[in-house]
């Protein structure tokens, strides 16, 4: 089996992207550094909150401003994405590579973004938004694949027999880098707050508008790569 991983927010959207800061600004909060937004954010990268903690505060903010399904179908519709996805995908596909999303974003927001362009893959793991009967936002279920999270779902690939040089994973932030420890390939696209032109990071980095730029570096076969830790 030969696998591609996406990350989803600036990976296959266009850079600048953020599912999570869209939401907050659909609820109609604030999303500048000293907004609620921003400081939760914070806490989060600083430790004092656990991820389901950041996952259940932010549910209490976007829940007490009625976020619908409606409106979380809204931010992934304009949702913009990088230029020949589709033609990205297909080619992949027919080459013999199994999909998958990896992504601390929004399974609801990546499926309205990427809409008949989803069935492309075998499985999304993202954040999952519940709603209640009348389409309000309820709960939160947090993805236990971000950040570290990443790395740990690719190691349960190589521990289930799939081959380090048969996986590629595509990112572009700071929450992909664990995956390096992973020693697949890695590819940084349109970089953004990460260590992109670190070797032991991202194998590659490519910068530009078209996904189809990550079709080259996917087919040269795998060096062997050194760990990042
Ligand atoms: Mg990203």
């Amino acid at each position: 089996m030969k696998y591609v991983i996406f990350d989803f927010d600036g990976t296959l959207t266009q850079k600048g992207q953020n599912a999570w800061k869209n939401l907050w600004i659909k609820a109609g909060h604030p999303t500048n550094e000293n907004s609620i937004y921003g400081i939760l954010y914070k806490s989060f990268l600083d430790g004092e909150l656990t991820y389901p903690e950041w996952c259940q505060l932010t549910c209490r903010y976007l829940k007490a401003k009625n976020i619908s399904k409606y409106d979380v179908y809204e931010v992934g519709k304009n949702t913009l994405t990088l230029q020949d996805m589709n033609y990205t995908f297909k080619v992949l596909k027919e080459s013999g590579y199994n999909l998958i999303i990896l992504s601390g974003s929004v399974k609801q927001v990546i499926y309205a973004c990427l809409n008949n362009s989803k069935n492309y893959f075998s499985k999304v793991f993202a954040n999952e938004f519940v709603f209640d009967n009348n389409e309000i936002l309820q709960e939160i279920i947090p993805t236990p694949f971000d950040f570290d999270g990443k790395r740990n779902l690719i190691n349960q690939l190589l521990n289930n027999g799939v081959e380090k040089q048969n996986i590629t994973f595509i990112g572009n932030s700071f929450n992909d880098e664990m995956v390096c420890e992973t020693g697949v390939k890695t590819i940084c696209i349109n970089p953004e707050t990460t260590n992109y032109d670190n070797k032991k990071i991202w194998s590659n980095v490519v910068q530009g508008n078209s996904l189809s730029l990550i079709l080259p570096i996917i087919a040269n076969k795998n060096s062997d790569k050194e760990l990042c830790k």
